[in-house]
C-alpha cells in the first residue's frame, strides 16, 4: 500500500511573515513530496511494503529508514501550525513544562537554544520520556524520538531547506519566529 502526501492543514500563505508560501511550496510540494516518493519506491517488493509508517521507522535503518522518519517527521511538523488557532498553552503540558524546565520561558529558551545551537541538518525535539517528564533533544539527518522510546510533543525541523528562502544563513531569526505560529491545542493533545 503507498503512502500518500498529506495535504497541509491550512492556506500556503497561511504562516506568513514566520514561514512564506514560497518556502512551504518547496518544502512540502517538493521536499516532503519527494520522501513519501522514495519510500514507496524503496519499499516496493520488500517485507516493509504493507507495514505502517511507525513499524517500518522501528524496523529499518538506511535509506527506508530515512525516507520513512522524515516523512513522519515533516508531516508531525506541518501538523503543529496554524496562525490563525494560538492559543496560550494551558492545562497538563503547561504544568508538565513547569514541572521539567522551571517556567515556559526557560523552556522556550532551553527549546531555541537548542534549535540554534545544532551542527547541521536535524530536528529539535520536546519529549515525553516514559515516566512522563519532559526533554528537549536534538536529532541529526532523519532521526526520530520515536527509536528510543520517547514521544514527541512538538518539533523544529532545522535542515536549511525549511528556512533558507526566507532567512538565509540567519536560523535564529527563523527559530524565533517559529514560536508564533504554533497551534498549542494541536502540542497539548500530543501531551
Ligand atoms: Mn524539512
Amino acid at each position: 500500500m503507498a503512502f500518500e502526501l498529506p495535504k497541509l492543514p491550512y492556506a500556503y500563505n497561511a504562516l506568513e511573515p514566520a514561514i512564506s508560501k514560497h518556502t512551504l511550496e518547496f518544502h512540502h510540494d517538493k521536499h516532503h513530496a519527494a520522501y513519501v516518493n522514495n519510500l514507496n519506491n524503496l519499499i516496493i517488493g520488500t517485507e516493509f511494503e504493507n507495514l505502517d509508517l511507525v513499524d517500518i521507522i522501528l524496523k529499518t535503518k538506511g535509506g527506508i529508514f530515512n525516507n520513512a522518519a522524515q516523512v513522519w517527521n515533516h508531516t508531525f511538523y506541518f501538523d503543529q501550525f496554524g496562525k490563525n488557532k494560538i492559543e496560550k498553552l494551558s492545562g497538563p503540558l503547561l504544568i508538565a513544562i513547569h514541572a521539567s524546565f522551571g517556567s515556559f520561558e526557560e523552556f522556550k529558551e532551553k527549546f531555541s537554544v537548542a534549535a540554534k545551537t545544532l551542527f547541521g541538518a536535524g530536528w529539535i525535539w520536546l519529549v515525553k520520556k516514559p515516566n512522563g517528564s519532559l526533554d528537549i533533544i536534538q536529532t541529526t539527518n532523519a532521526e526520530n524520538p520515536l527509536t528510543e522510546r520517547l514521544t514527541p510533543i512538538l518539533t523544529c525541523d532545522v535542515w536549511e531547506h525549511a528556512y533558507y528562502l526566507d532567512y538565509q544563513n540567519k536560523r535564529p531569526d527563523y527559530v524565533g519566529y517559529f514560536w508564533s505560529i504554533i497551534d498549542w491545542e494541536v502540542i497539548s493533545n500530543r501531551y
